[in-house]
């Protein structure tokens, strides 16, 4: 696909997405927050399902993760000890004529100001991509803290305390969805790069000497959760990062790949192999012995660390991406989302045929047994095809129609999103059909 058609598939599935209210432009009435962004109210169900999917697969299925929720504040020592006060940060060069800021490494080599056109910057400087804020309630005592830029860090402090309360043996992990906050020098490309985003982050220790194994576990494990949620493979691939592009911390990290309509390939997900960098520095900076003891060796040492981190928002779109379609059925244009249907916002959508008093009886009972189980919507409004287009383009997997027929036998049409094949199903069966299709 050209470039320019790209950019106008993009446009397209930005303008779908506040039309039906997956995202809406941050502080929108004021004018707009740069790099926010606020999820409406079917982006808050796909989120939702994604953090769900995740949840399900890194800690519910296995016996090896838990799962923590720890604070947004950490005492200022966390991000000494960290490095992130240090190493968090960007270089930041400034445009001489129009003072725009821009991220050097994200400036192609000899490349004019994109504001301006001209080529005149400051000498790059870092910039600390952490947001301050102070605690405490006067100006005087007020201790500075920051805003976390990863989930991370909170769960390494609580290493020792989810060990001794869980009675955890290597290899084992601590997972912890969250907020993370990082004032980014250039934003954009919708939910790709904003200032604060939600992160699922996995912190997988291990013995010494098996970090290999296990990294190359995890890469294969998150790539086939994106493609079992329905990425398409050429689509996605796995890279393995270079030293000099390394993290401070990072003993090798593997990146999943998606092909931006944007930008072309670029990172989804961050698989970092961490060694024992951040459980070494806090168990100096906080005097507290941070040591596993391993029975079966009877030794003590620090574990390392395999960490898959990705952001809900970069998931989300790849996901909203992915699953954009245009199709032409009998001359007519169609618009779907092909979501994969654990992820699908509305799993069904219930429709009497017209507006007649008998046919809205049974779908409001079907509308209300169905709500109990899954997010199903009712829709009574125009004709049945404009309102089969109105949930493709949302991505509900399937639609219900009670029609004159259902009065005599009890049943009803299921057509299904993608094949647009419709099926009578009876009514009492009609629960246990669904639940069979959409897990
Ligand atoms: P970059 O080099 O592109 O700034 P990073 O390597 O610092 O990114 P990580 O620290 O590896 O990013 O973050 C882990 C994951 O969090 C990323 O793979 C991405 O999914 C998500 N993420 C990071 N920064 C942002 C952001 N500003 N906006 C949205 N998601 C982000």
């Amino acid at each position: 696909m050209a470039t320019s058609e790209k950019i106008q598939i993009m446009e397209k599935i930005v303008s779908l997405a506040k039309r039906r209210g997956f995202v809406f432009q941050g502080s929108e009435i004021y004018g707009g927050l740069n790099g926010t962004w606020d999820l409406g109210p079917l982006g808050t169900l796909l989120a939702k399902n994604i953090k769900e999917e995740w949840w399900k697969a890194i800690v519910q299925k296995r016996d090896d993760v838990l799962g923590l929720d720890s604070t947004i504040l950490h005492h200022p020592k966390v991000w000494e000890a960290s490095g992130h006060i240090k190493n968090f940060t960007d270089p930041l060069i400034e445009c001489k004529n129009c003072h725009s800021r821009i991220r050097a490494d994200h400036l192609p080599q000899d490349s004019k100001c994109l504001t301006c056109g001209k080529k005149d910057f400051t000498k790059a400087k870092d910039f600390n991509l952490m947001f301050k804020t102070s605690l405490g309630s006067t100006e005087e005592d007020a201790e500075v803290v920051y805003l976390r830029p990863e989930t991370a860090q909170g769960i390494f402090i609580n290493f020792d305390n989810v060990m001794q309360s869980s009675r955890v043996k290597l290899p084992f992990g601590i997972a912890q969805i969250g907020k993370g906050f990082r004032n980014e020098i250039t934003t954009g490309n919708f939910l790709f790069r904003v200032r604060e985003f939600e992160m699922l982050e996995l912190e997988y220790f291990v013995k010494p000497g098996t970090e290999k194994k296990a990294h190359e576990y995890w890469q294969k494990e998150r790539l086939n959760w994106f493609l079992n949620l329905g990425i398409k493979k050429e689509n996605i691939k796995l890279v393995q990062l270079l030293k000099e592009d390394l993290a401070h911390y990072s003993k090798g990290t593997a990146e999943i790949w998606y092909d931006w309509p944007f930008m072309g390939f670029g990172e989804l997900e961050g698989i970092a192999s961490r060694g024992d960098y951040d459980l070494k520095q806090h168990m100096k900076t906080s005097g507290k012995d941070l040591t596993y003891f391993d029975e079966d060796d009877k030794d003590k040492y620090l574990p390392y660390v395999i960490e898959p981190s990705v952001g809900v928002g970069r998931a989300f779109l790849a996901f909203l991406i992915d699953s954009y379609t245009e199709e032409e059925i009998k001359g007519e244009a169609r618009t779907v989302l092909k979501f994969n249907p654990k992820l699908a916002p509305i799993k069904v959508s219930v429709l009497p045929l017209v507006k007649d008093e008998k046919l809205q009886i049974i779908a409001k009972d079907i509308y209300k047994d169905l709500k109990e189980n899954w997010f199903v919507t009712y829709d009574e409004t125009s004709s049945i095809g404009r309102r089969y287009r109105r949930s493709d383009e949302i991505g509900t997997p399937f639609c219900i129609t009670v029609d004159f027929d259902s009065l005599e036998d009890n049943s009803v049409t299921i057509r299904e999103r993608d094949s647009m094949k419709q099926k009578r199903v009876s009514v009492t069966e009609l629960s246990e059909y669904l639940r069979v299709k959409l897990s």
